[in-house]
């Protein structure tokens, strides 16, 4: 493809993208103009200059990548936005689980499958995750972002937010272009997601391998490289070629909910003890290896007993929702059936009901570390403790029923 038909082709998937994609619309996106001083920018980036070309960055790379660099105002409106409403488990999963990608992701399972055999005996990672991976992170190399790299890596490293993290991202991006891996101009994510597998540039760095032995890593245009590169981030994150990654479970209704969370660790034998079986109801494997019960949307919702490539997972992205996603849609690739977990209504909590469980949490002495709007562990775990005083079931989880019981209880 040309870089103009490329360009053309990445302007028109954005517009499709966040047009079809529902979470997009869950952002309030605060509309006013973020101005950035050129002035402060232009003094900060002589700074960055002088230490990039310390640790040994060319003269020629930093006048190609950073002169006349222009900050992108846009990414910090982005860096800004806040989510107004929870995500919701079914809501995640089905976006992103759909019929359409797992046909697709099925057909270039196949299509490539010598080469996805290949890296799978090189690093032990099964090709149905590595296509997985793909899927949600680009639509299998549709969507690789449309910000200049370096511009929006440089705004946010200028921005005093995250300027550290940020800072790092930028010398490993310039080193990137220094080894002719990545052009200045190269387009990314307005956080600096790279490629076809949105690497972060020091994920880029330390873990994207050239694979087709052009000695360039290439995360946009060679699929020997993007796929031996996730599967080396993989393998590197303690990834288990021989195991799964975890399975949709039924628990019994008297499980000590204490048990929940990637914290407690135990055999399958153990867990089947317990009662926990298999979603059809047969018993688990009998397989020596451990794992944790995680419950995604509360004790009424579905529930998954996950494995140390889950965790693997969970090293490439921290969220829950992403890890069971990718886990579900590797089973897809592969076969495998829908979740079987019946799909509960969910309502999506908004920020300024969570602000109100928190307050009204702190006030009835369940203390929440303050009040942002976000269910973090501290919150969680005062739900948690709550729920302990009252005997509801302690899954820590704040559905809409947990909300309107609170809003049942008169201030004190
Ligand atoms: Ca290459």
């Amino acid at each position: 493809m040309t870089v103009l038909y490329r360009s053309l082709f990445l302007v028109v998937m954005t517009g499709i993208m966040f047009s079809n994609i529902p979470q997009q619309q869950a952002w309030a996106i605060d509309e006013e103009k973020v101005q950035i001083d050129q002035a402060s920018f232009d003094l900060w980036l002589e700074g960055l200059r002088t230490e990039a070309a310390q640790k040994g960055v060319s003269a020629s790379t930093l006048d190609k990548a950073l002169t006349g660099l222009q900050p992108v105002p846009r990414v910090i409106e982005l860096d800004r936005r806040q989510p107004e409403f929870s995500q919701t488990f079914w809501k995640y999963l089905t976006t992103r689980v759909n019929s359409t990608r797992i046909q697709r992701g099925r057909a270039l399972l196949q299509k490539h499958a010598d080469l996805l055999a290949r890296v799978e005996k090189r690093f032990g990672v099964q090709p149905r995750f590595l296509v997985a991976f793909w899927g949600l992170e680009s639509n299998f190399g549709d969507y690789t972002g449309v910000f200049p790299a370096l511009g929006a890596i440089a705004t946010l490293a200028h921005d005093p937010r995250r300027s550290d993290f940020f800072r790092d991202q930028l010398m490993a991006a310039l080193g990137l272009v220094d080894g002719g891996h990545v052009a200045p101009d190269i387009k990314a994510s307005w956080a600096g997601a790279m490629g076809q597998t949105q690497f972060i540039p020091t994920t880029y760095r330390d873990f994207a391998l050239d694979f087709d032995g052009d000695n360039k890593r290439d995360l946009w245009g060679s699929l020997p490289d993007i796929f031996a590169s996730s599967a080396n981030y993989l393998a590197r994150s303690g990834w288990q070629g021989d195991r799964t990654w975890g399975r949709e479970v039924k628990i019994p209704k008297d499980l000590d909910l204490d048990l929940v969370g990637l914290s407690v660790k135990k055999k399958l034998a153990d867990w089947q003890k317990l009662g926990v079986r298999r979603i059809d109801g047969r018993n688990l494997p009998t397989v020596d290896v451990e794992a944790s019960l995680v419950l995604p949307s509360g004790y009424n919702g579905p529930a998954f007993l996950v494995y140390q490539n889950y965790r693997s997972i969970l090293i490439w992205n921290r969220s829950t929702l992403y890890a069971i996603a990718v886990g579900h849609l590797a089973d897809r690739l592969a076969g495998g059936p829908e979740l079987q977990s019946p799909r509960t209504a969910e309502t999506a909590l908004s920020r300024n009901d969570v602000i109100f469980i928190q307050n009204k949490l702190t006030d009835l002495g369940f203390d929440t570390g303050g009040a942002d709007g976000i269910v973090g562990s501290n919150t969680r775990k005062a739900i948690k403790d709550f729920q302990k005083s009252v005997n509801l079931p302690a899954d820590g989880f704040p559905s809409a029923g947990f909300l309107e019981r609170l809003r049942g209880i008169k201030a004190k």
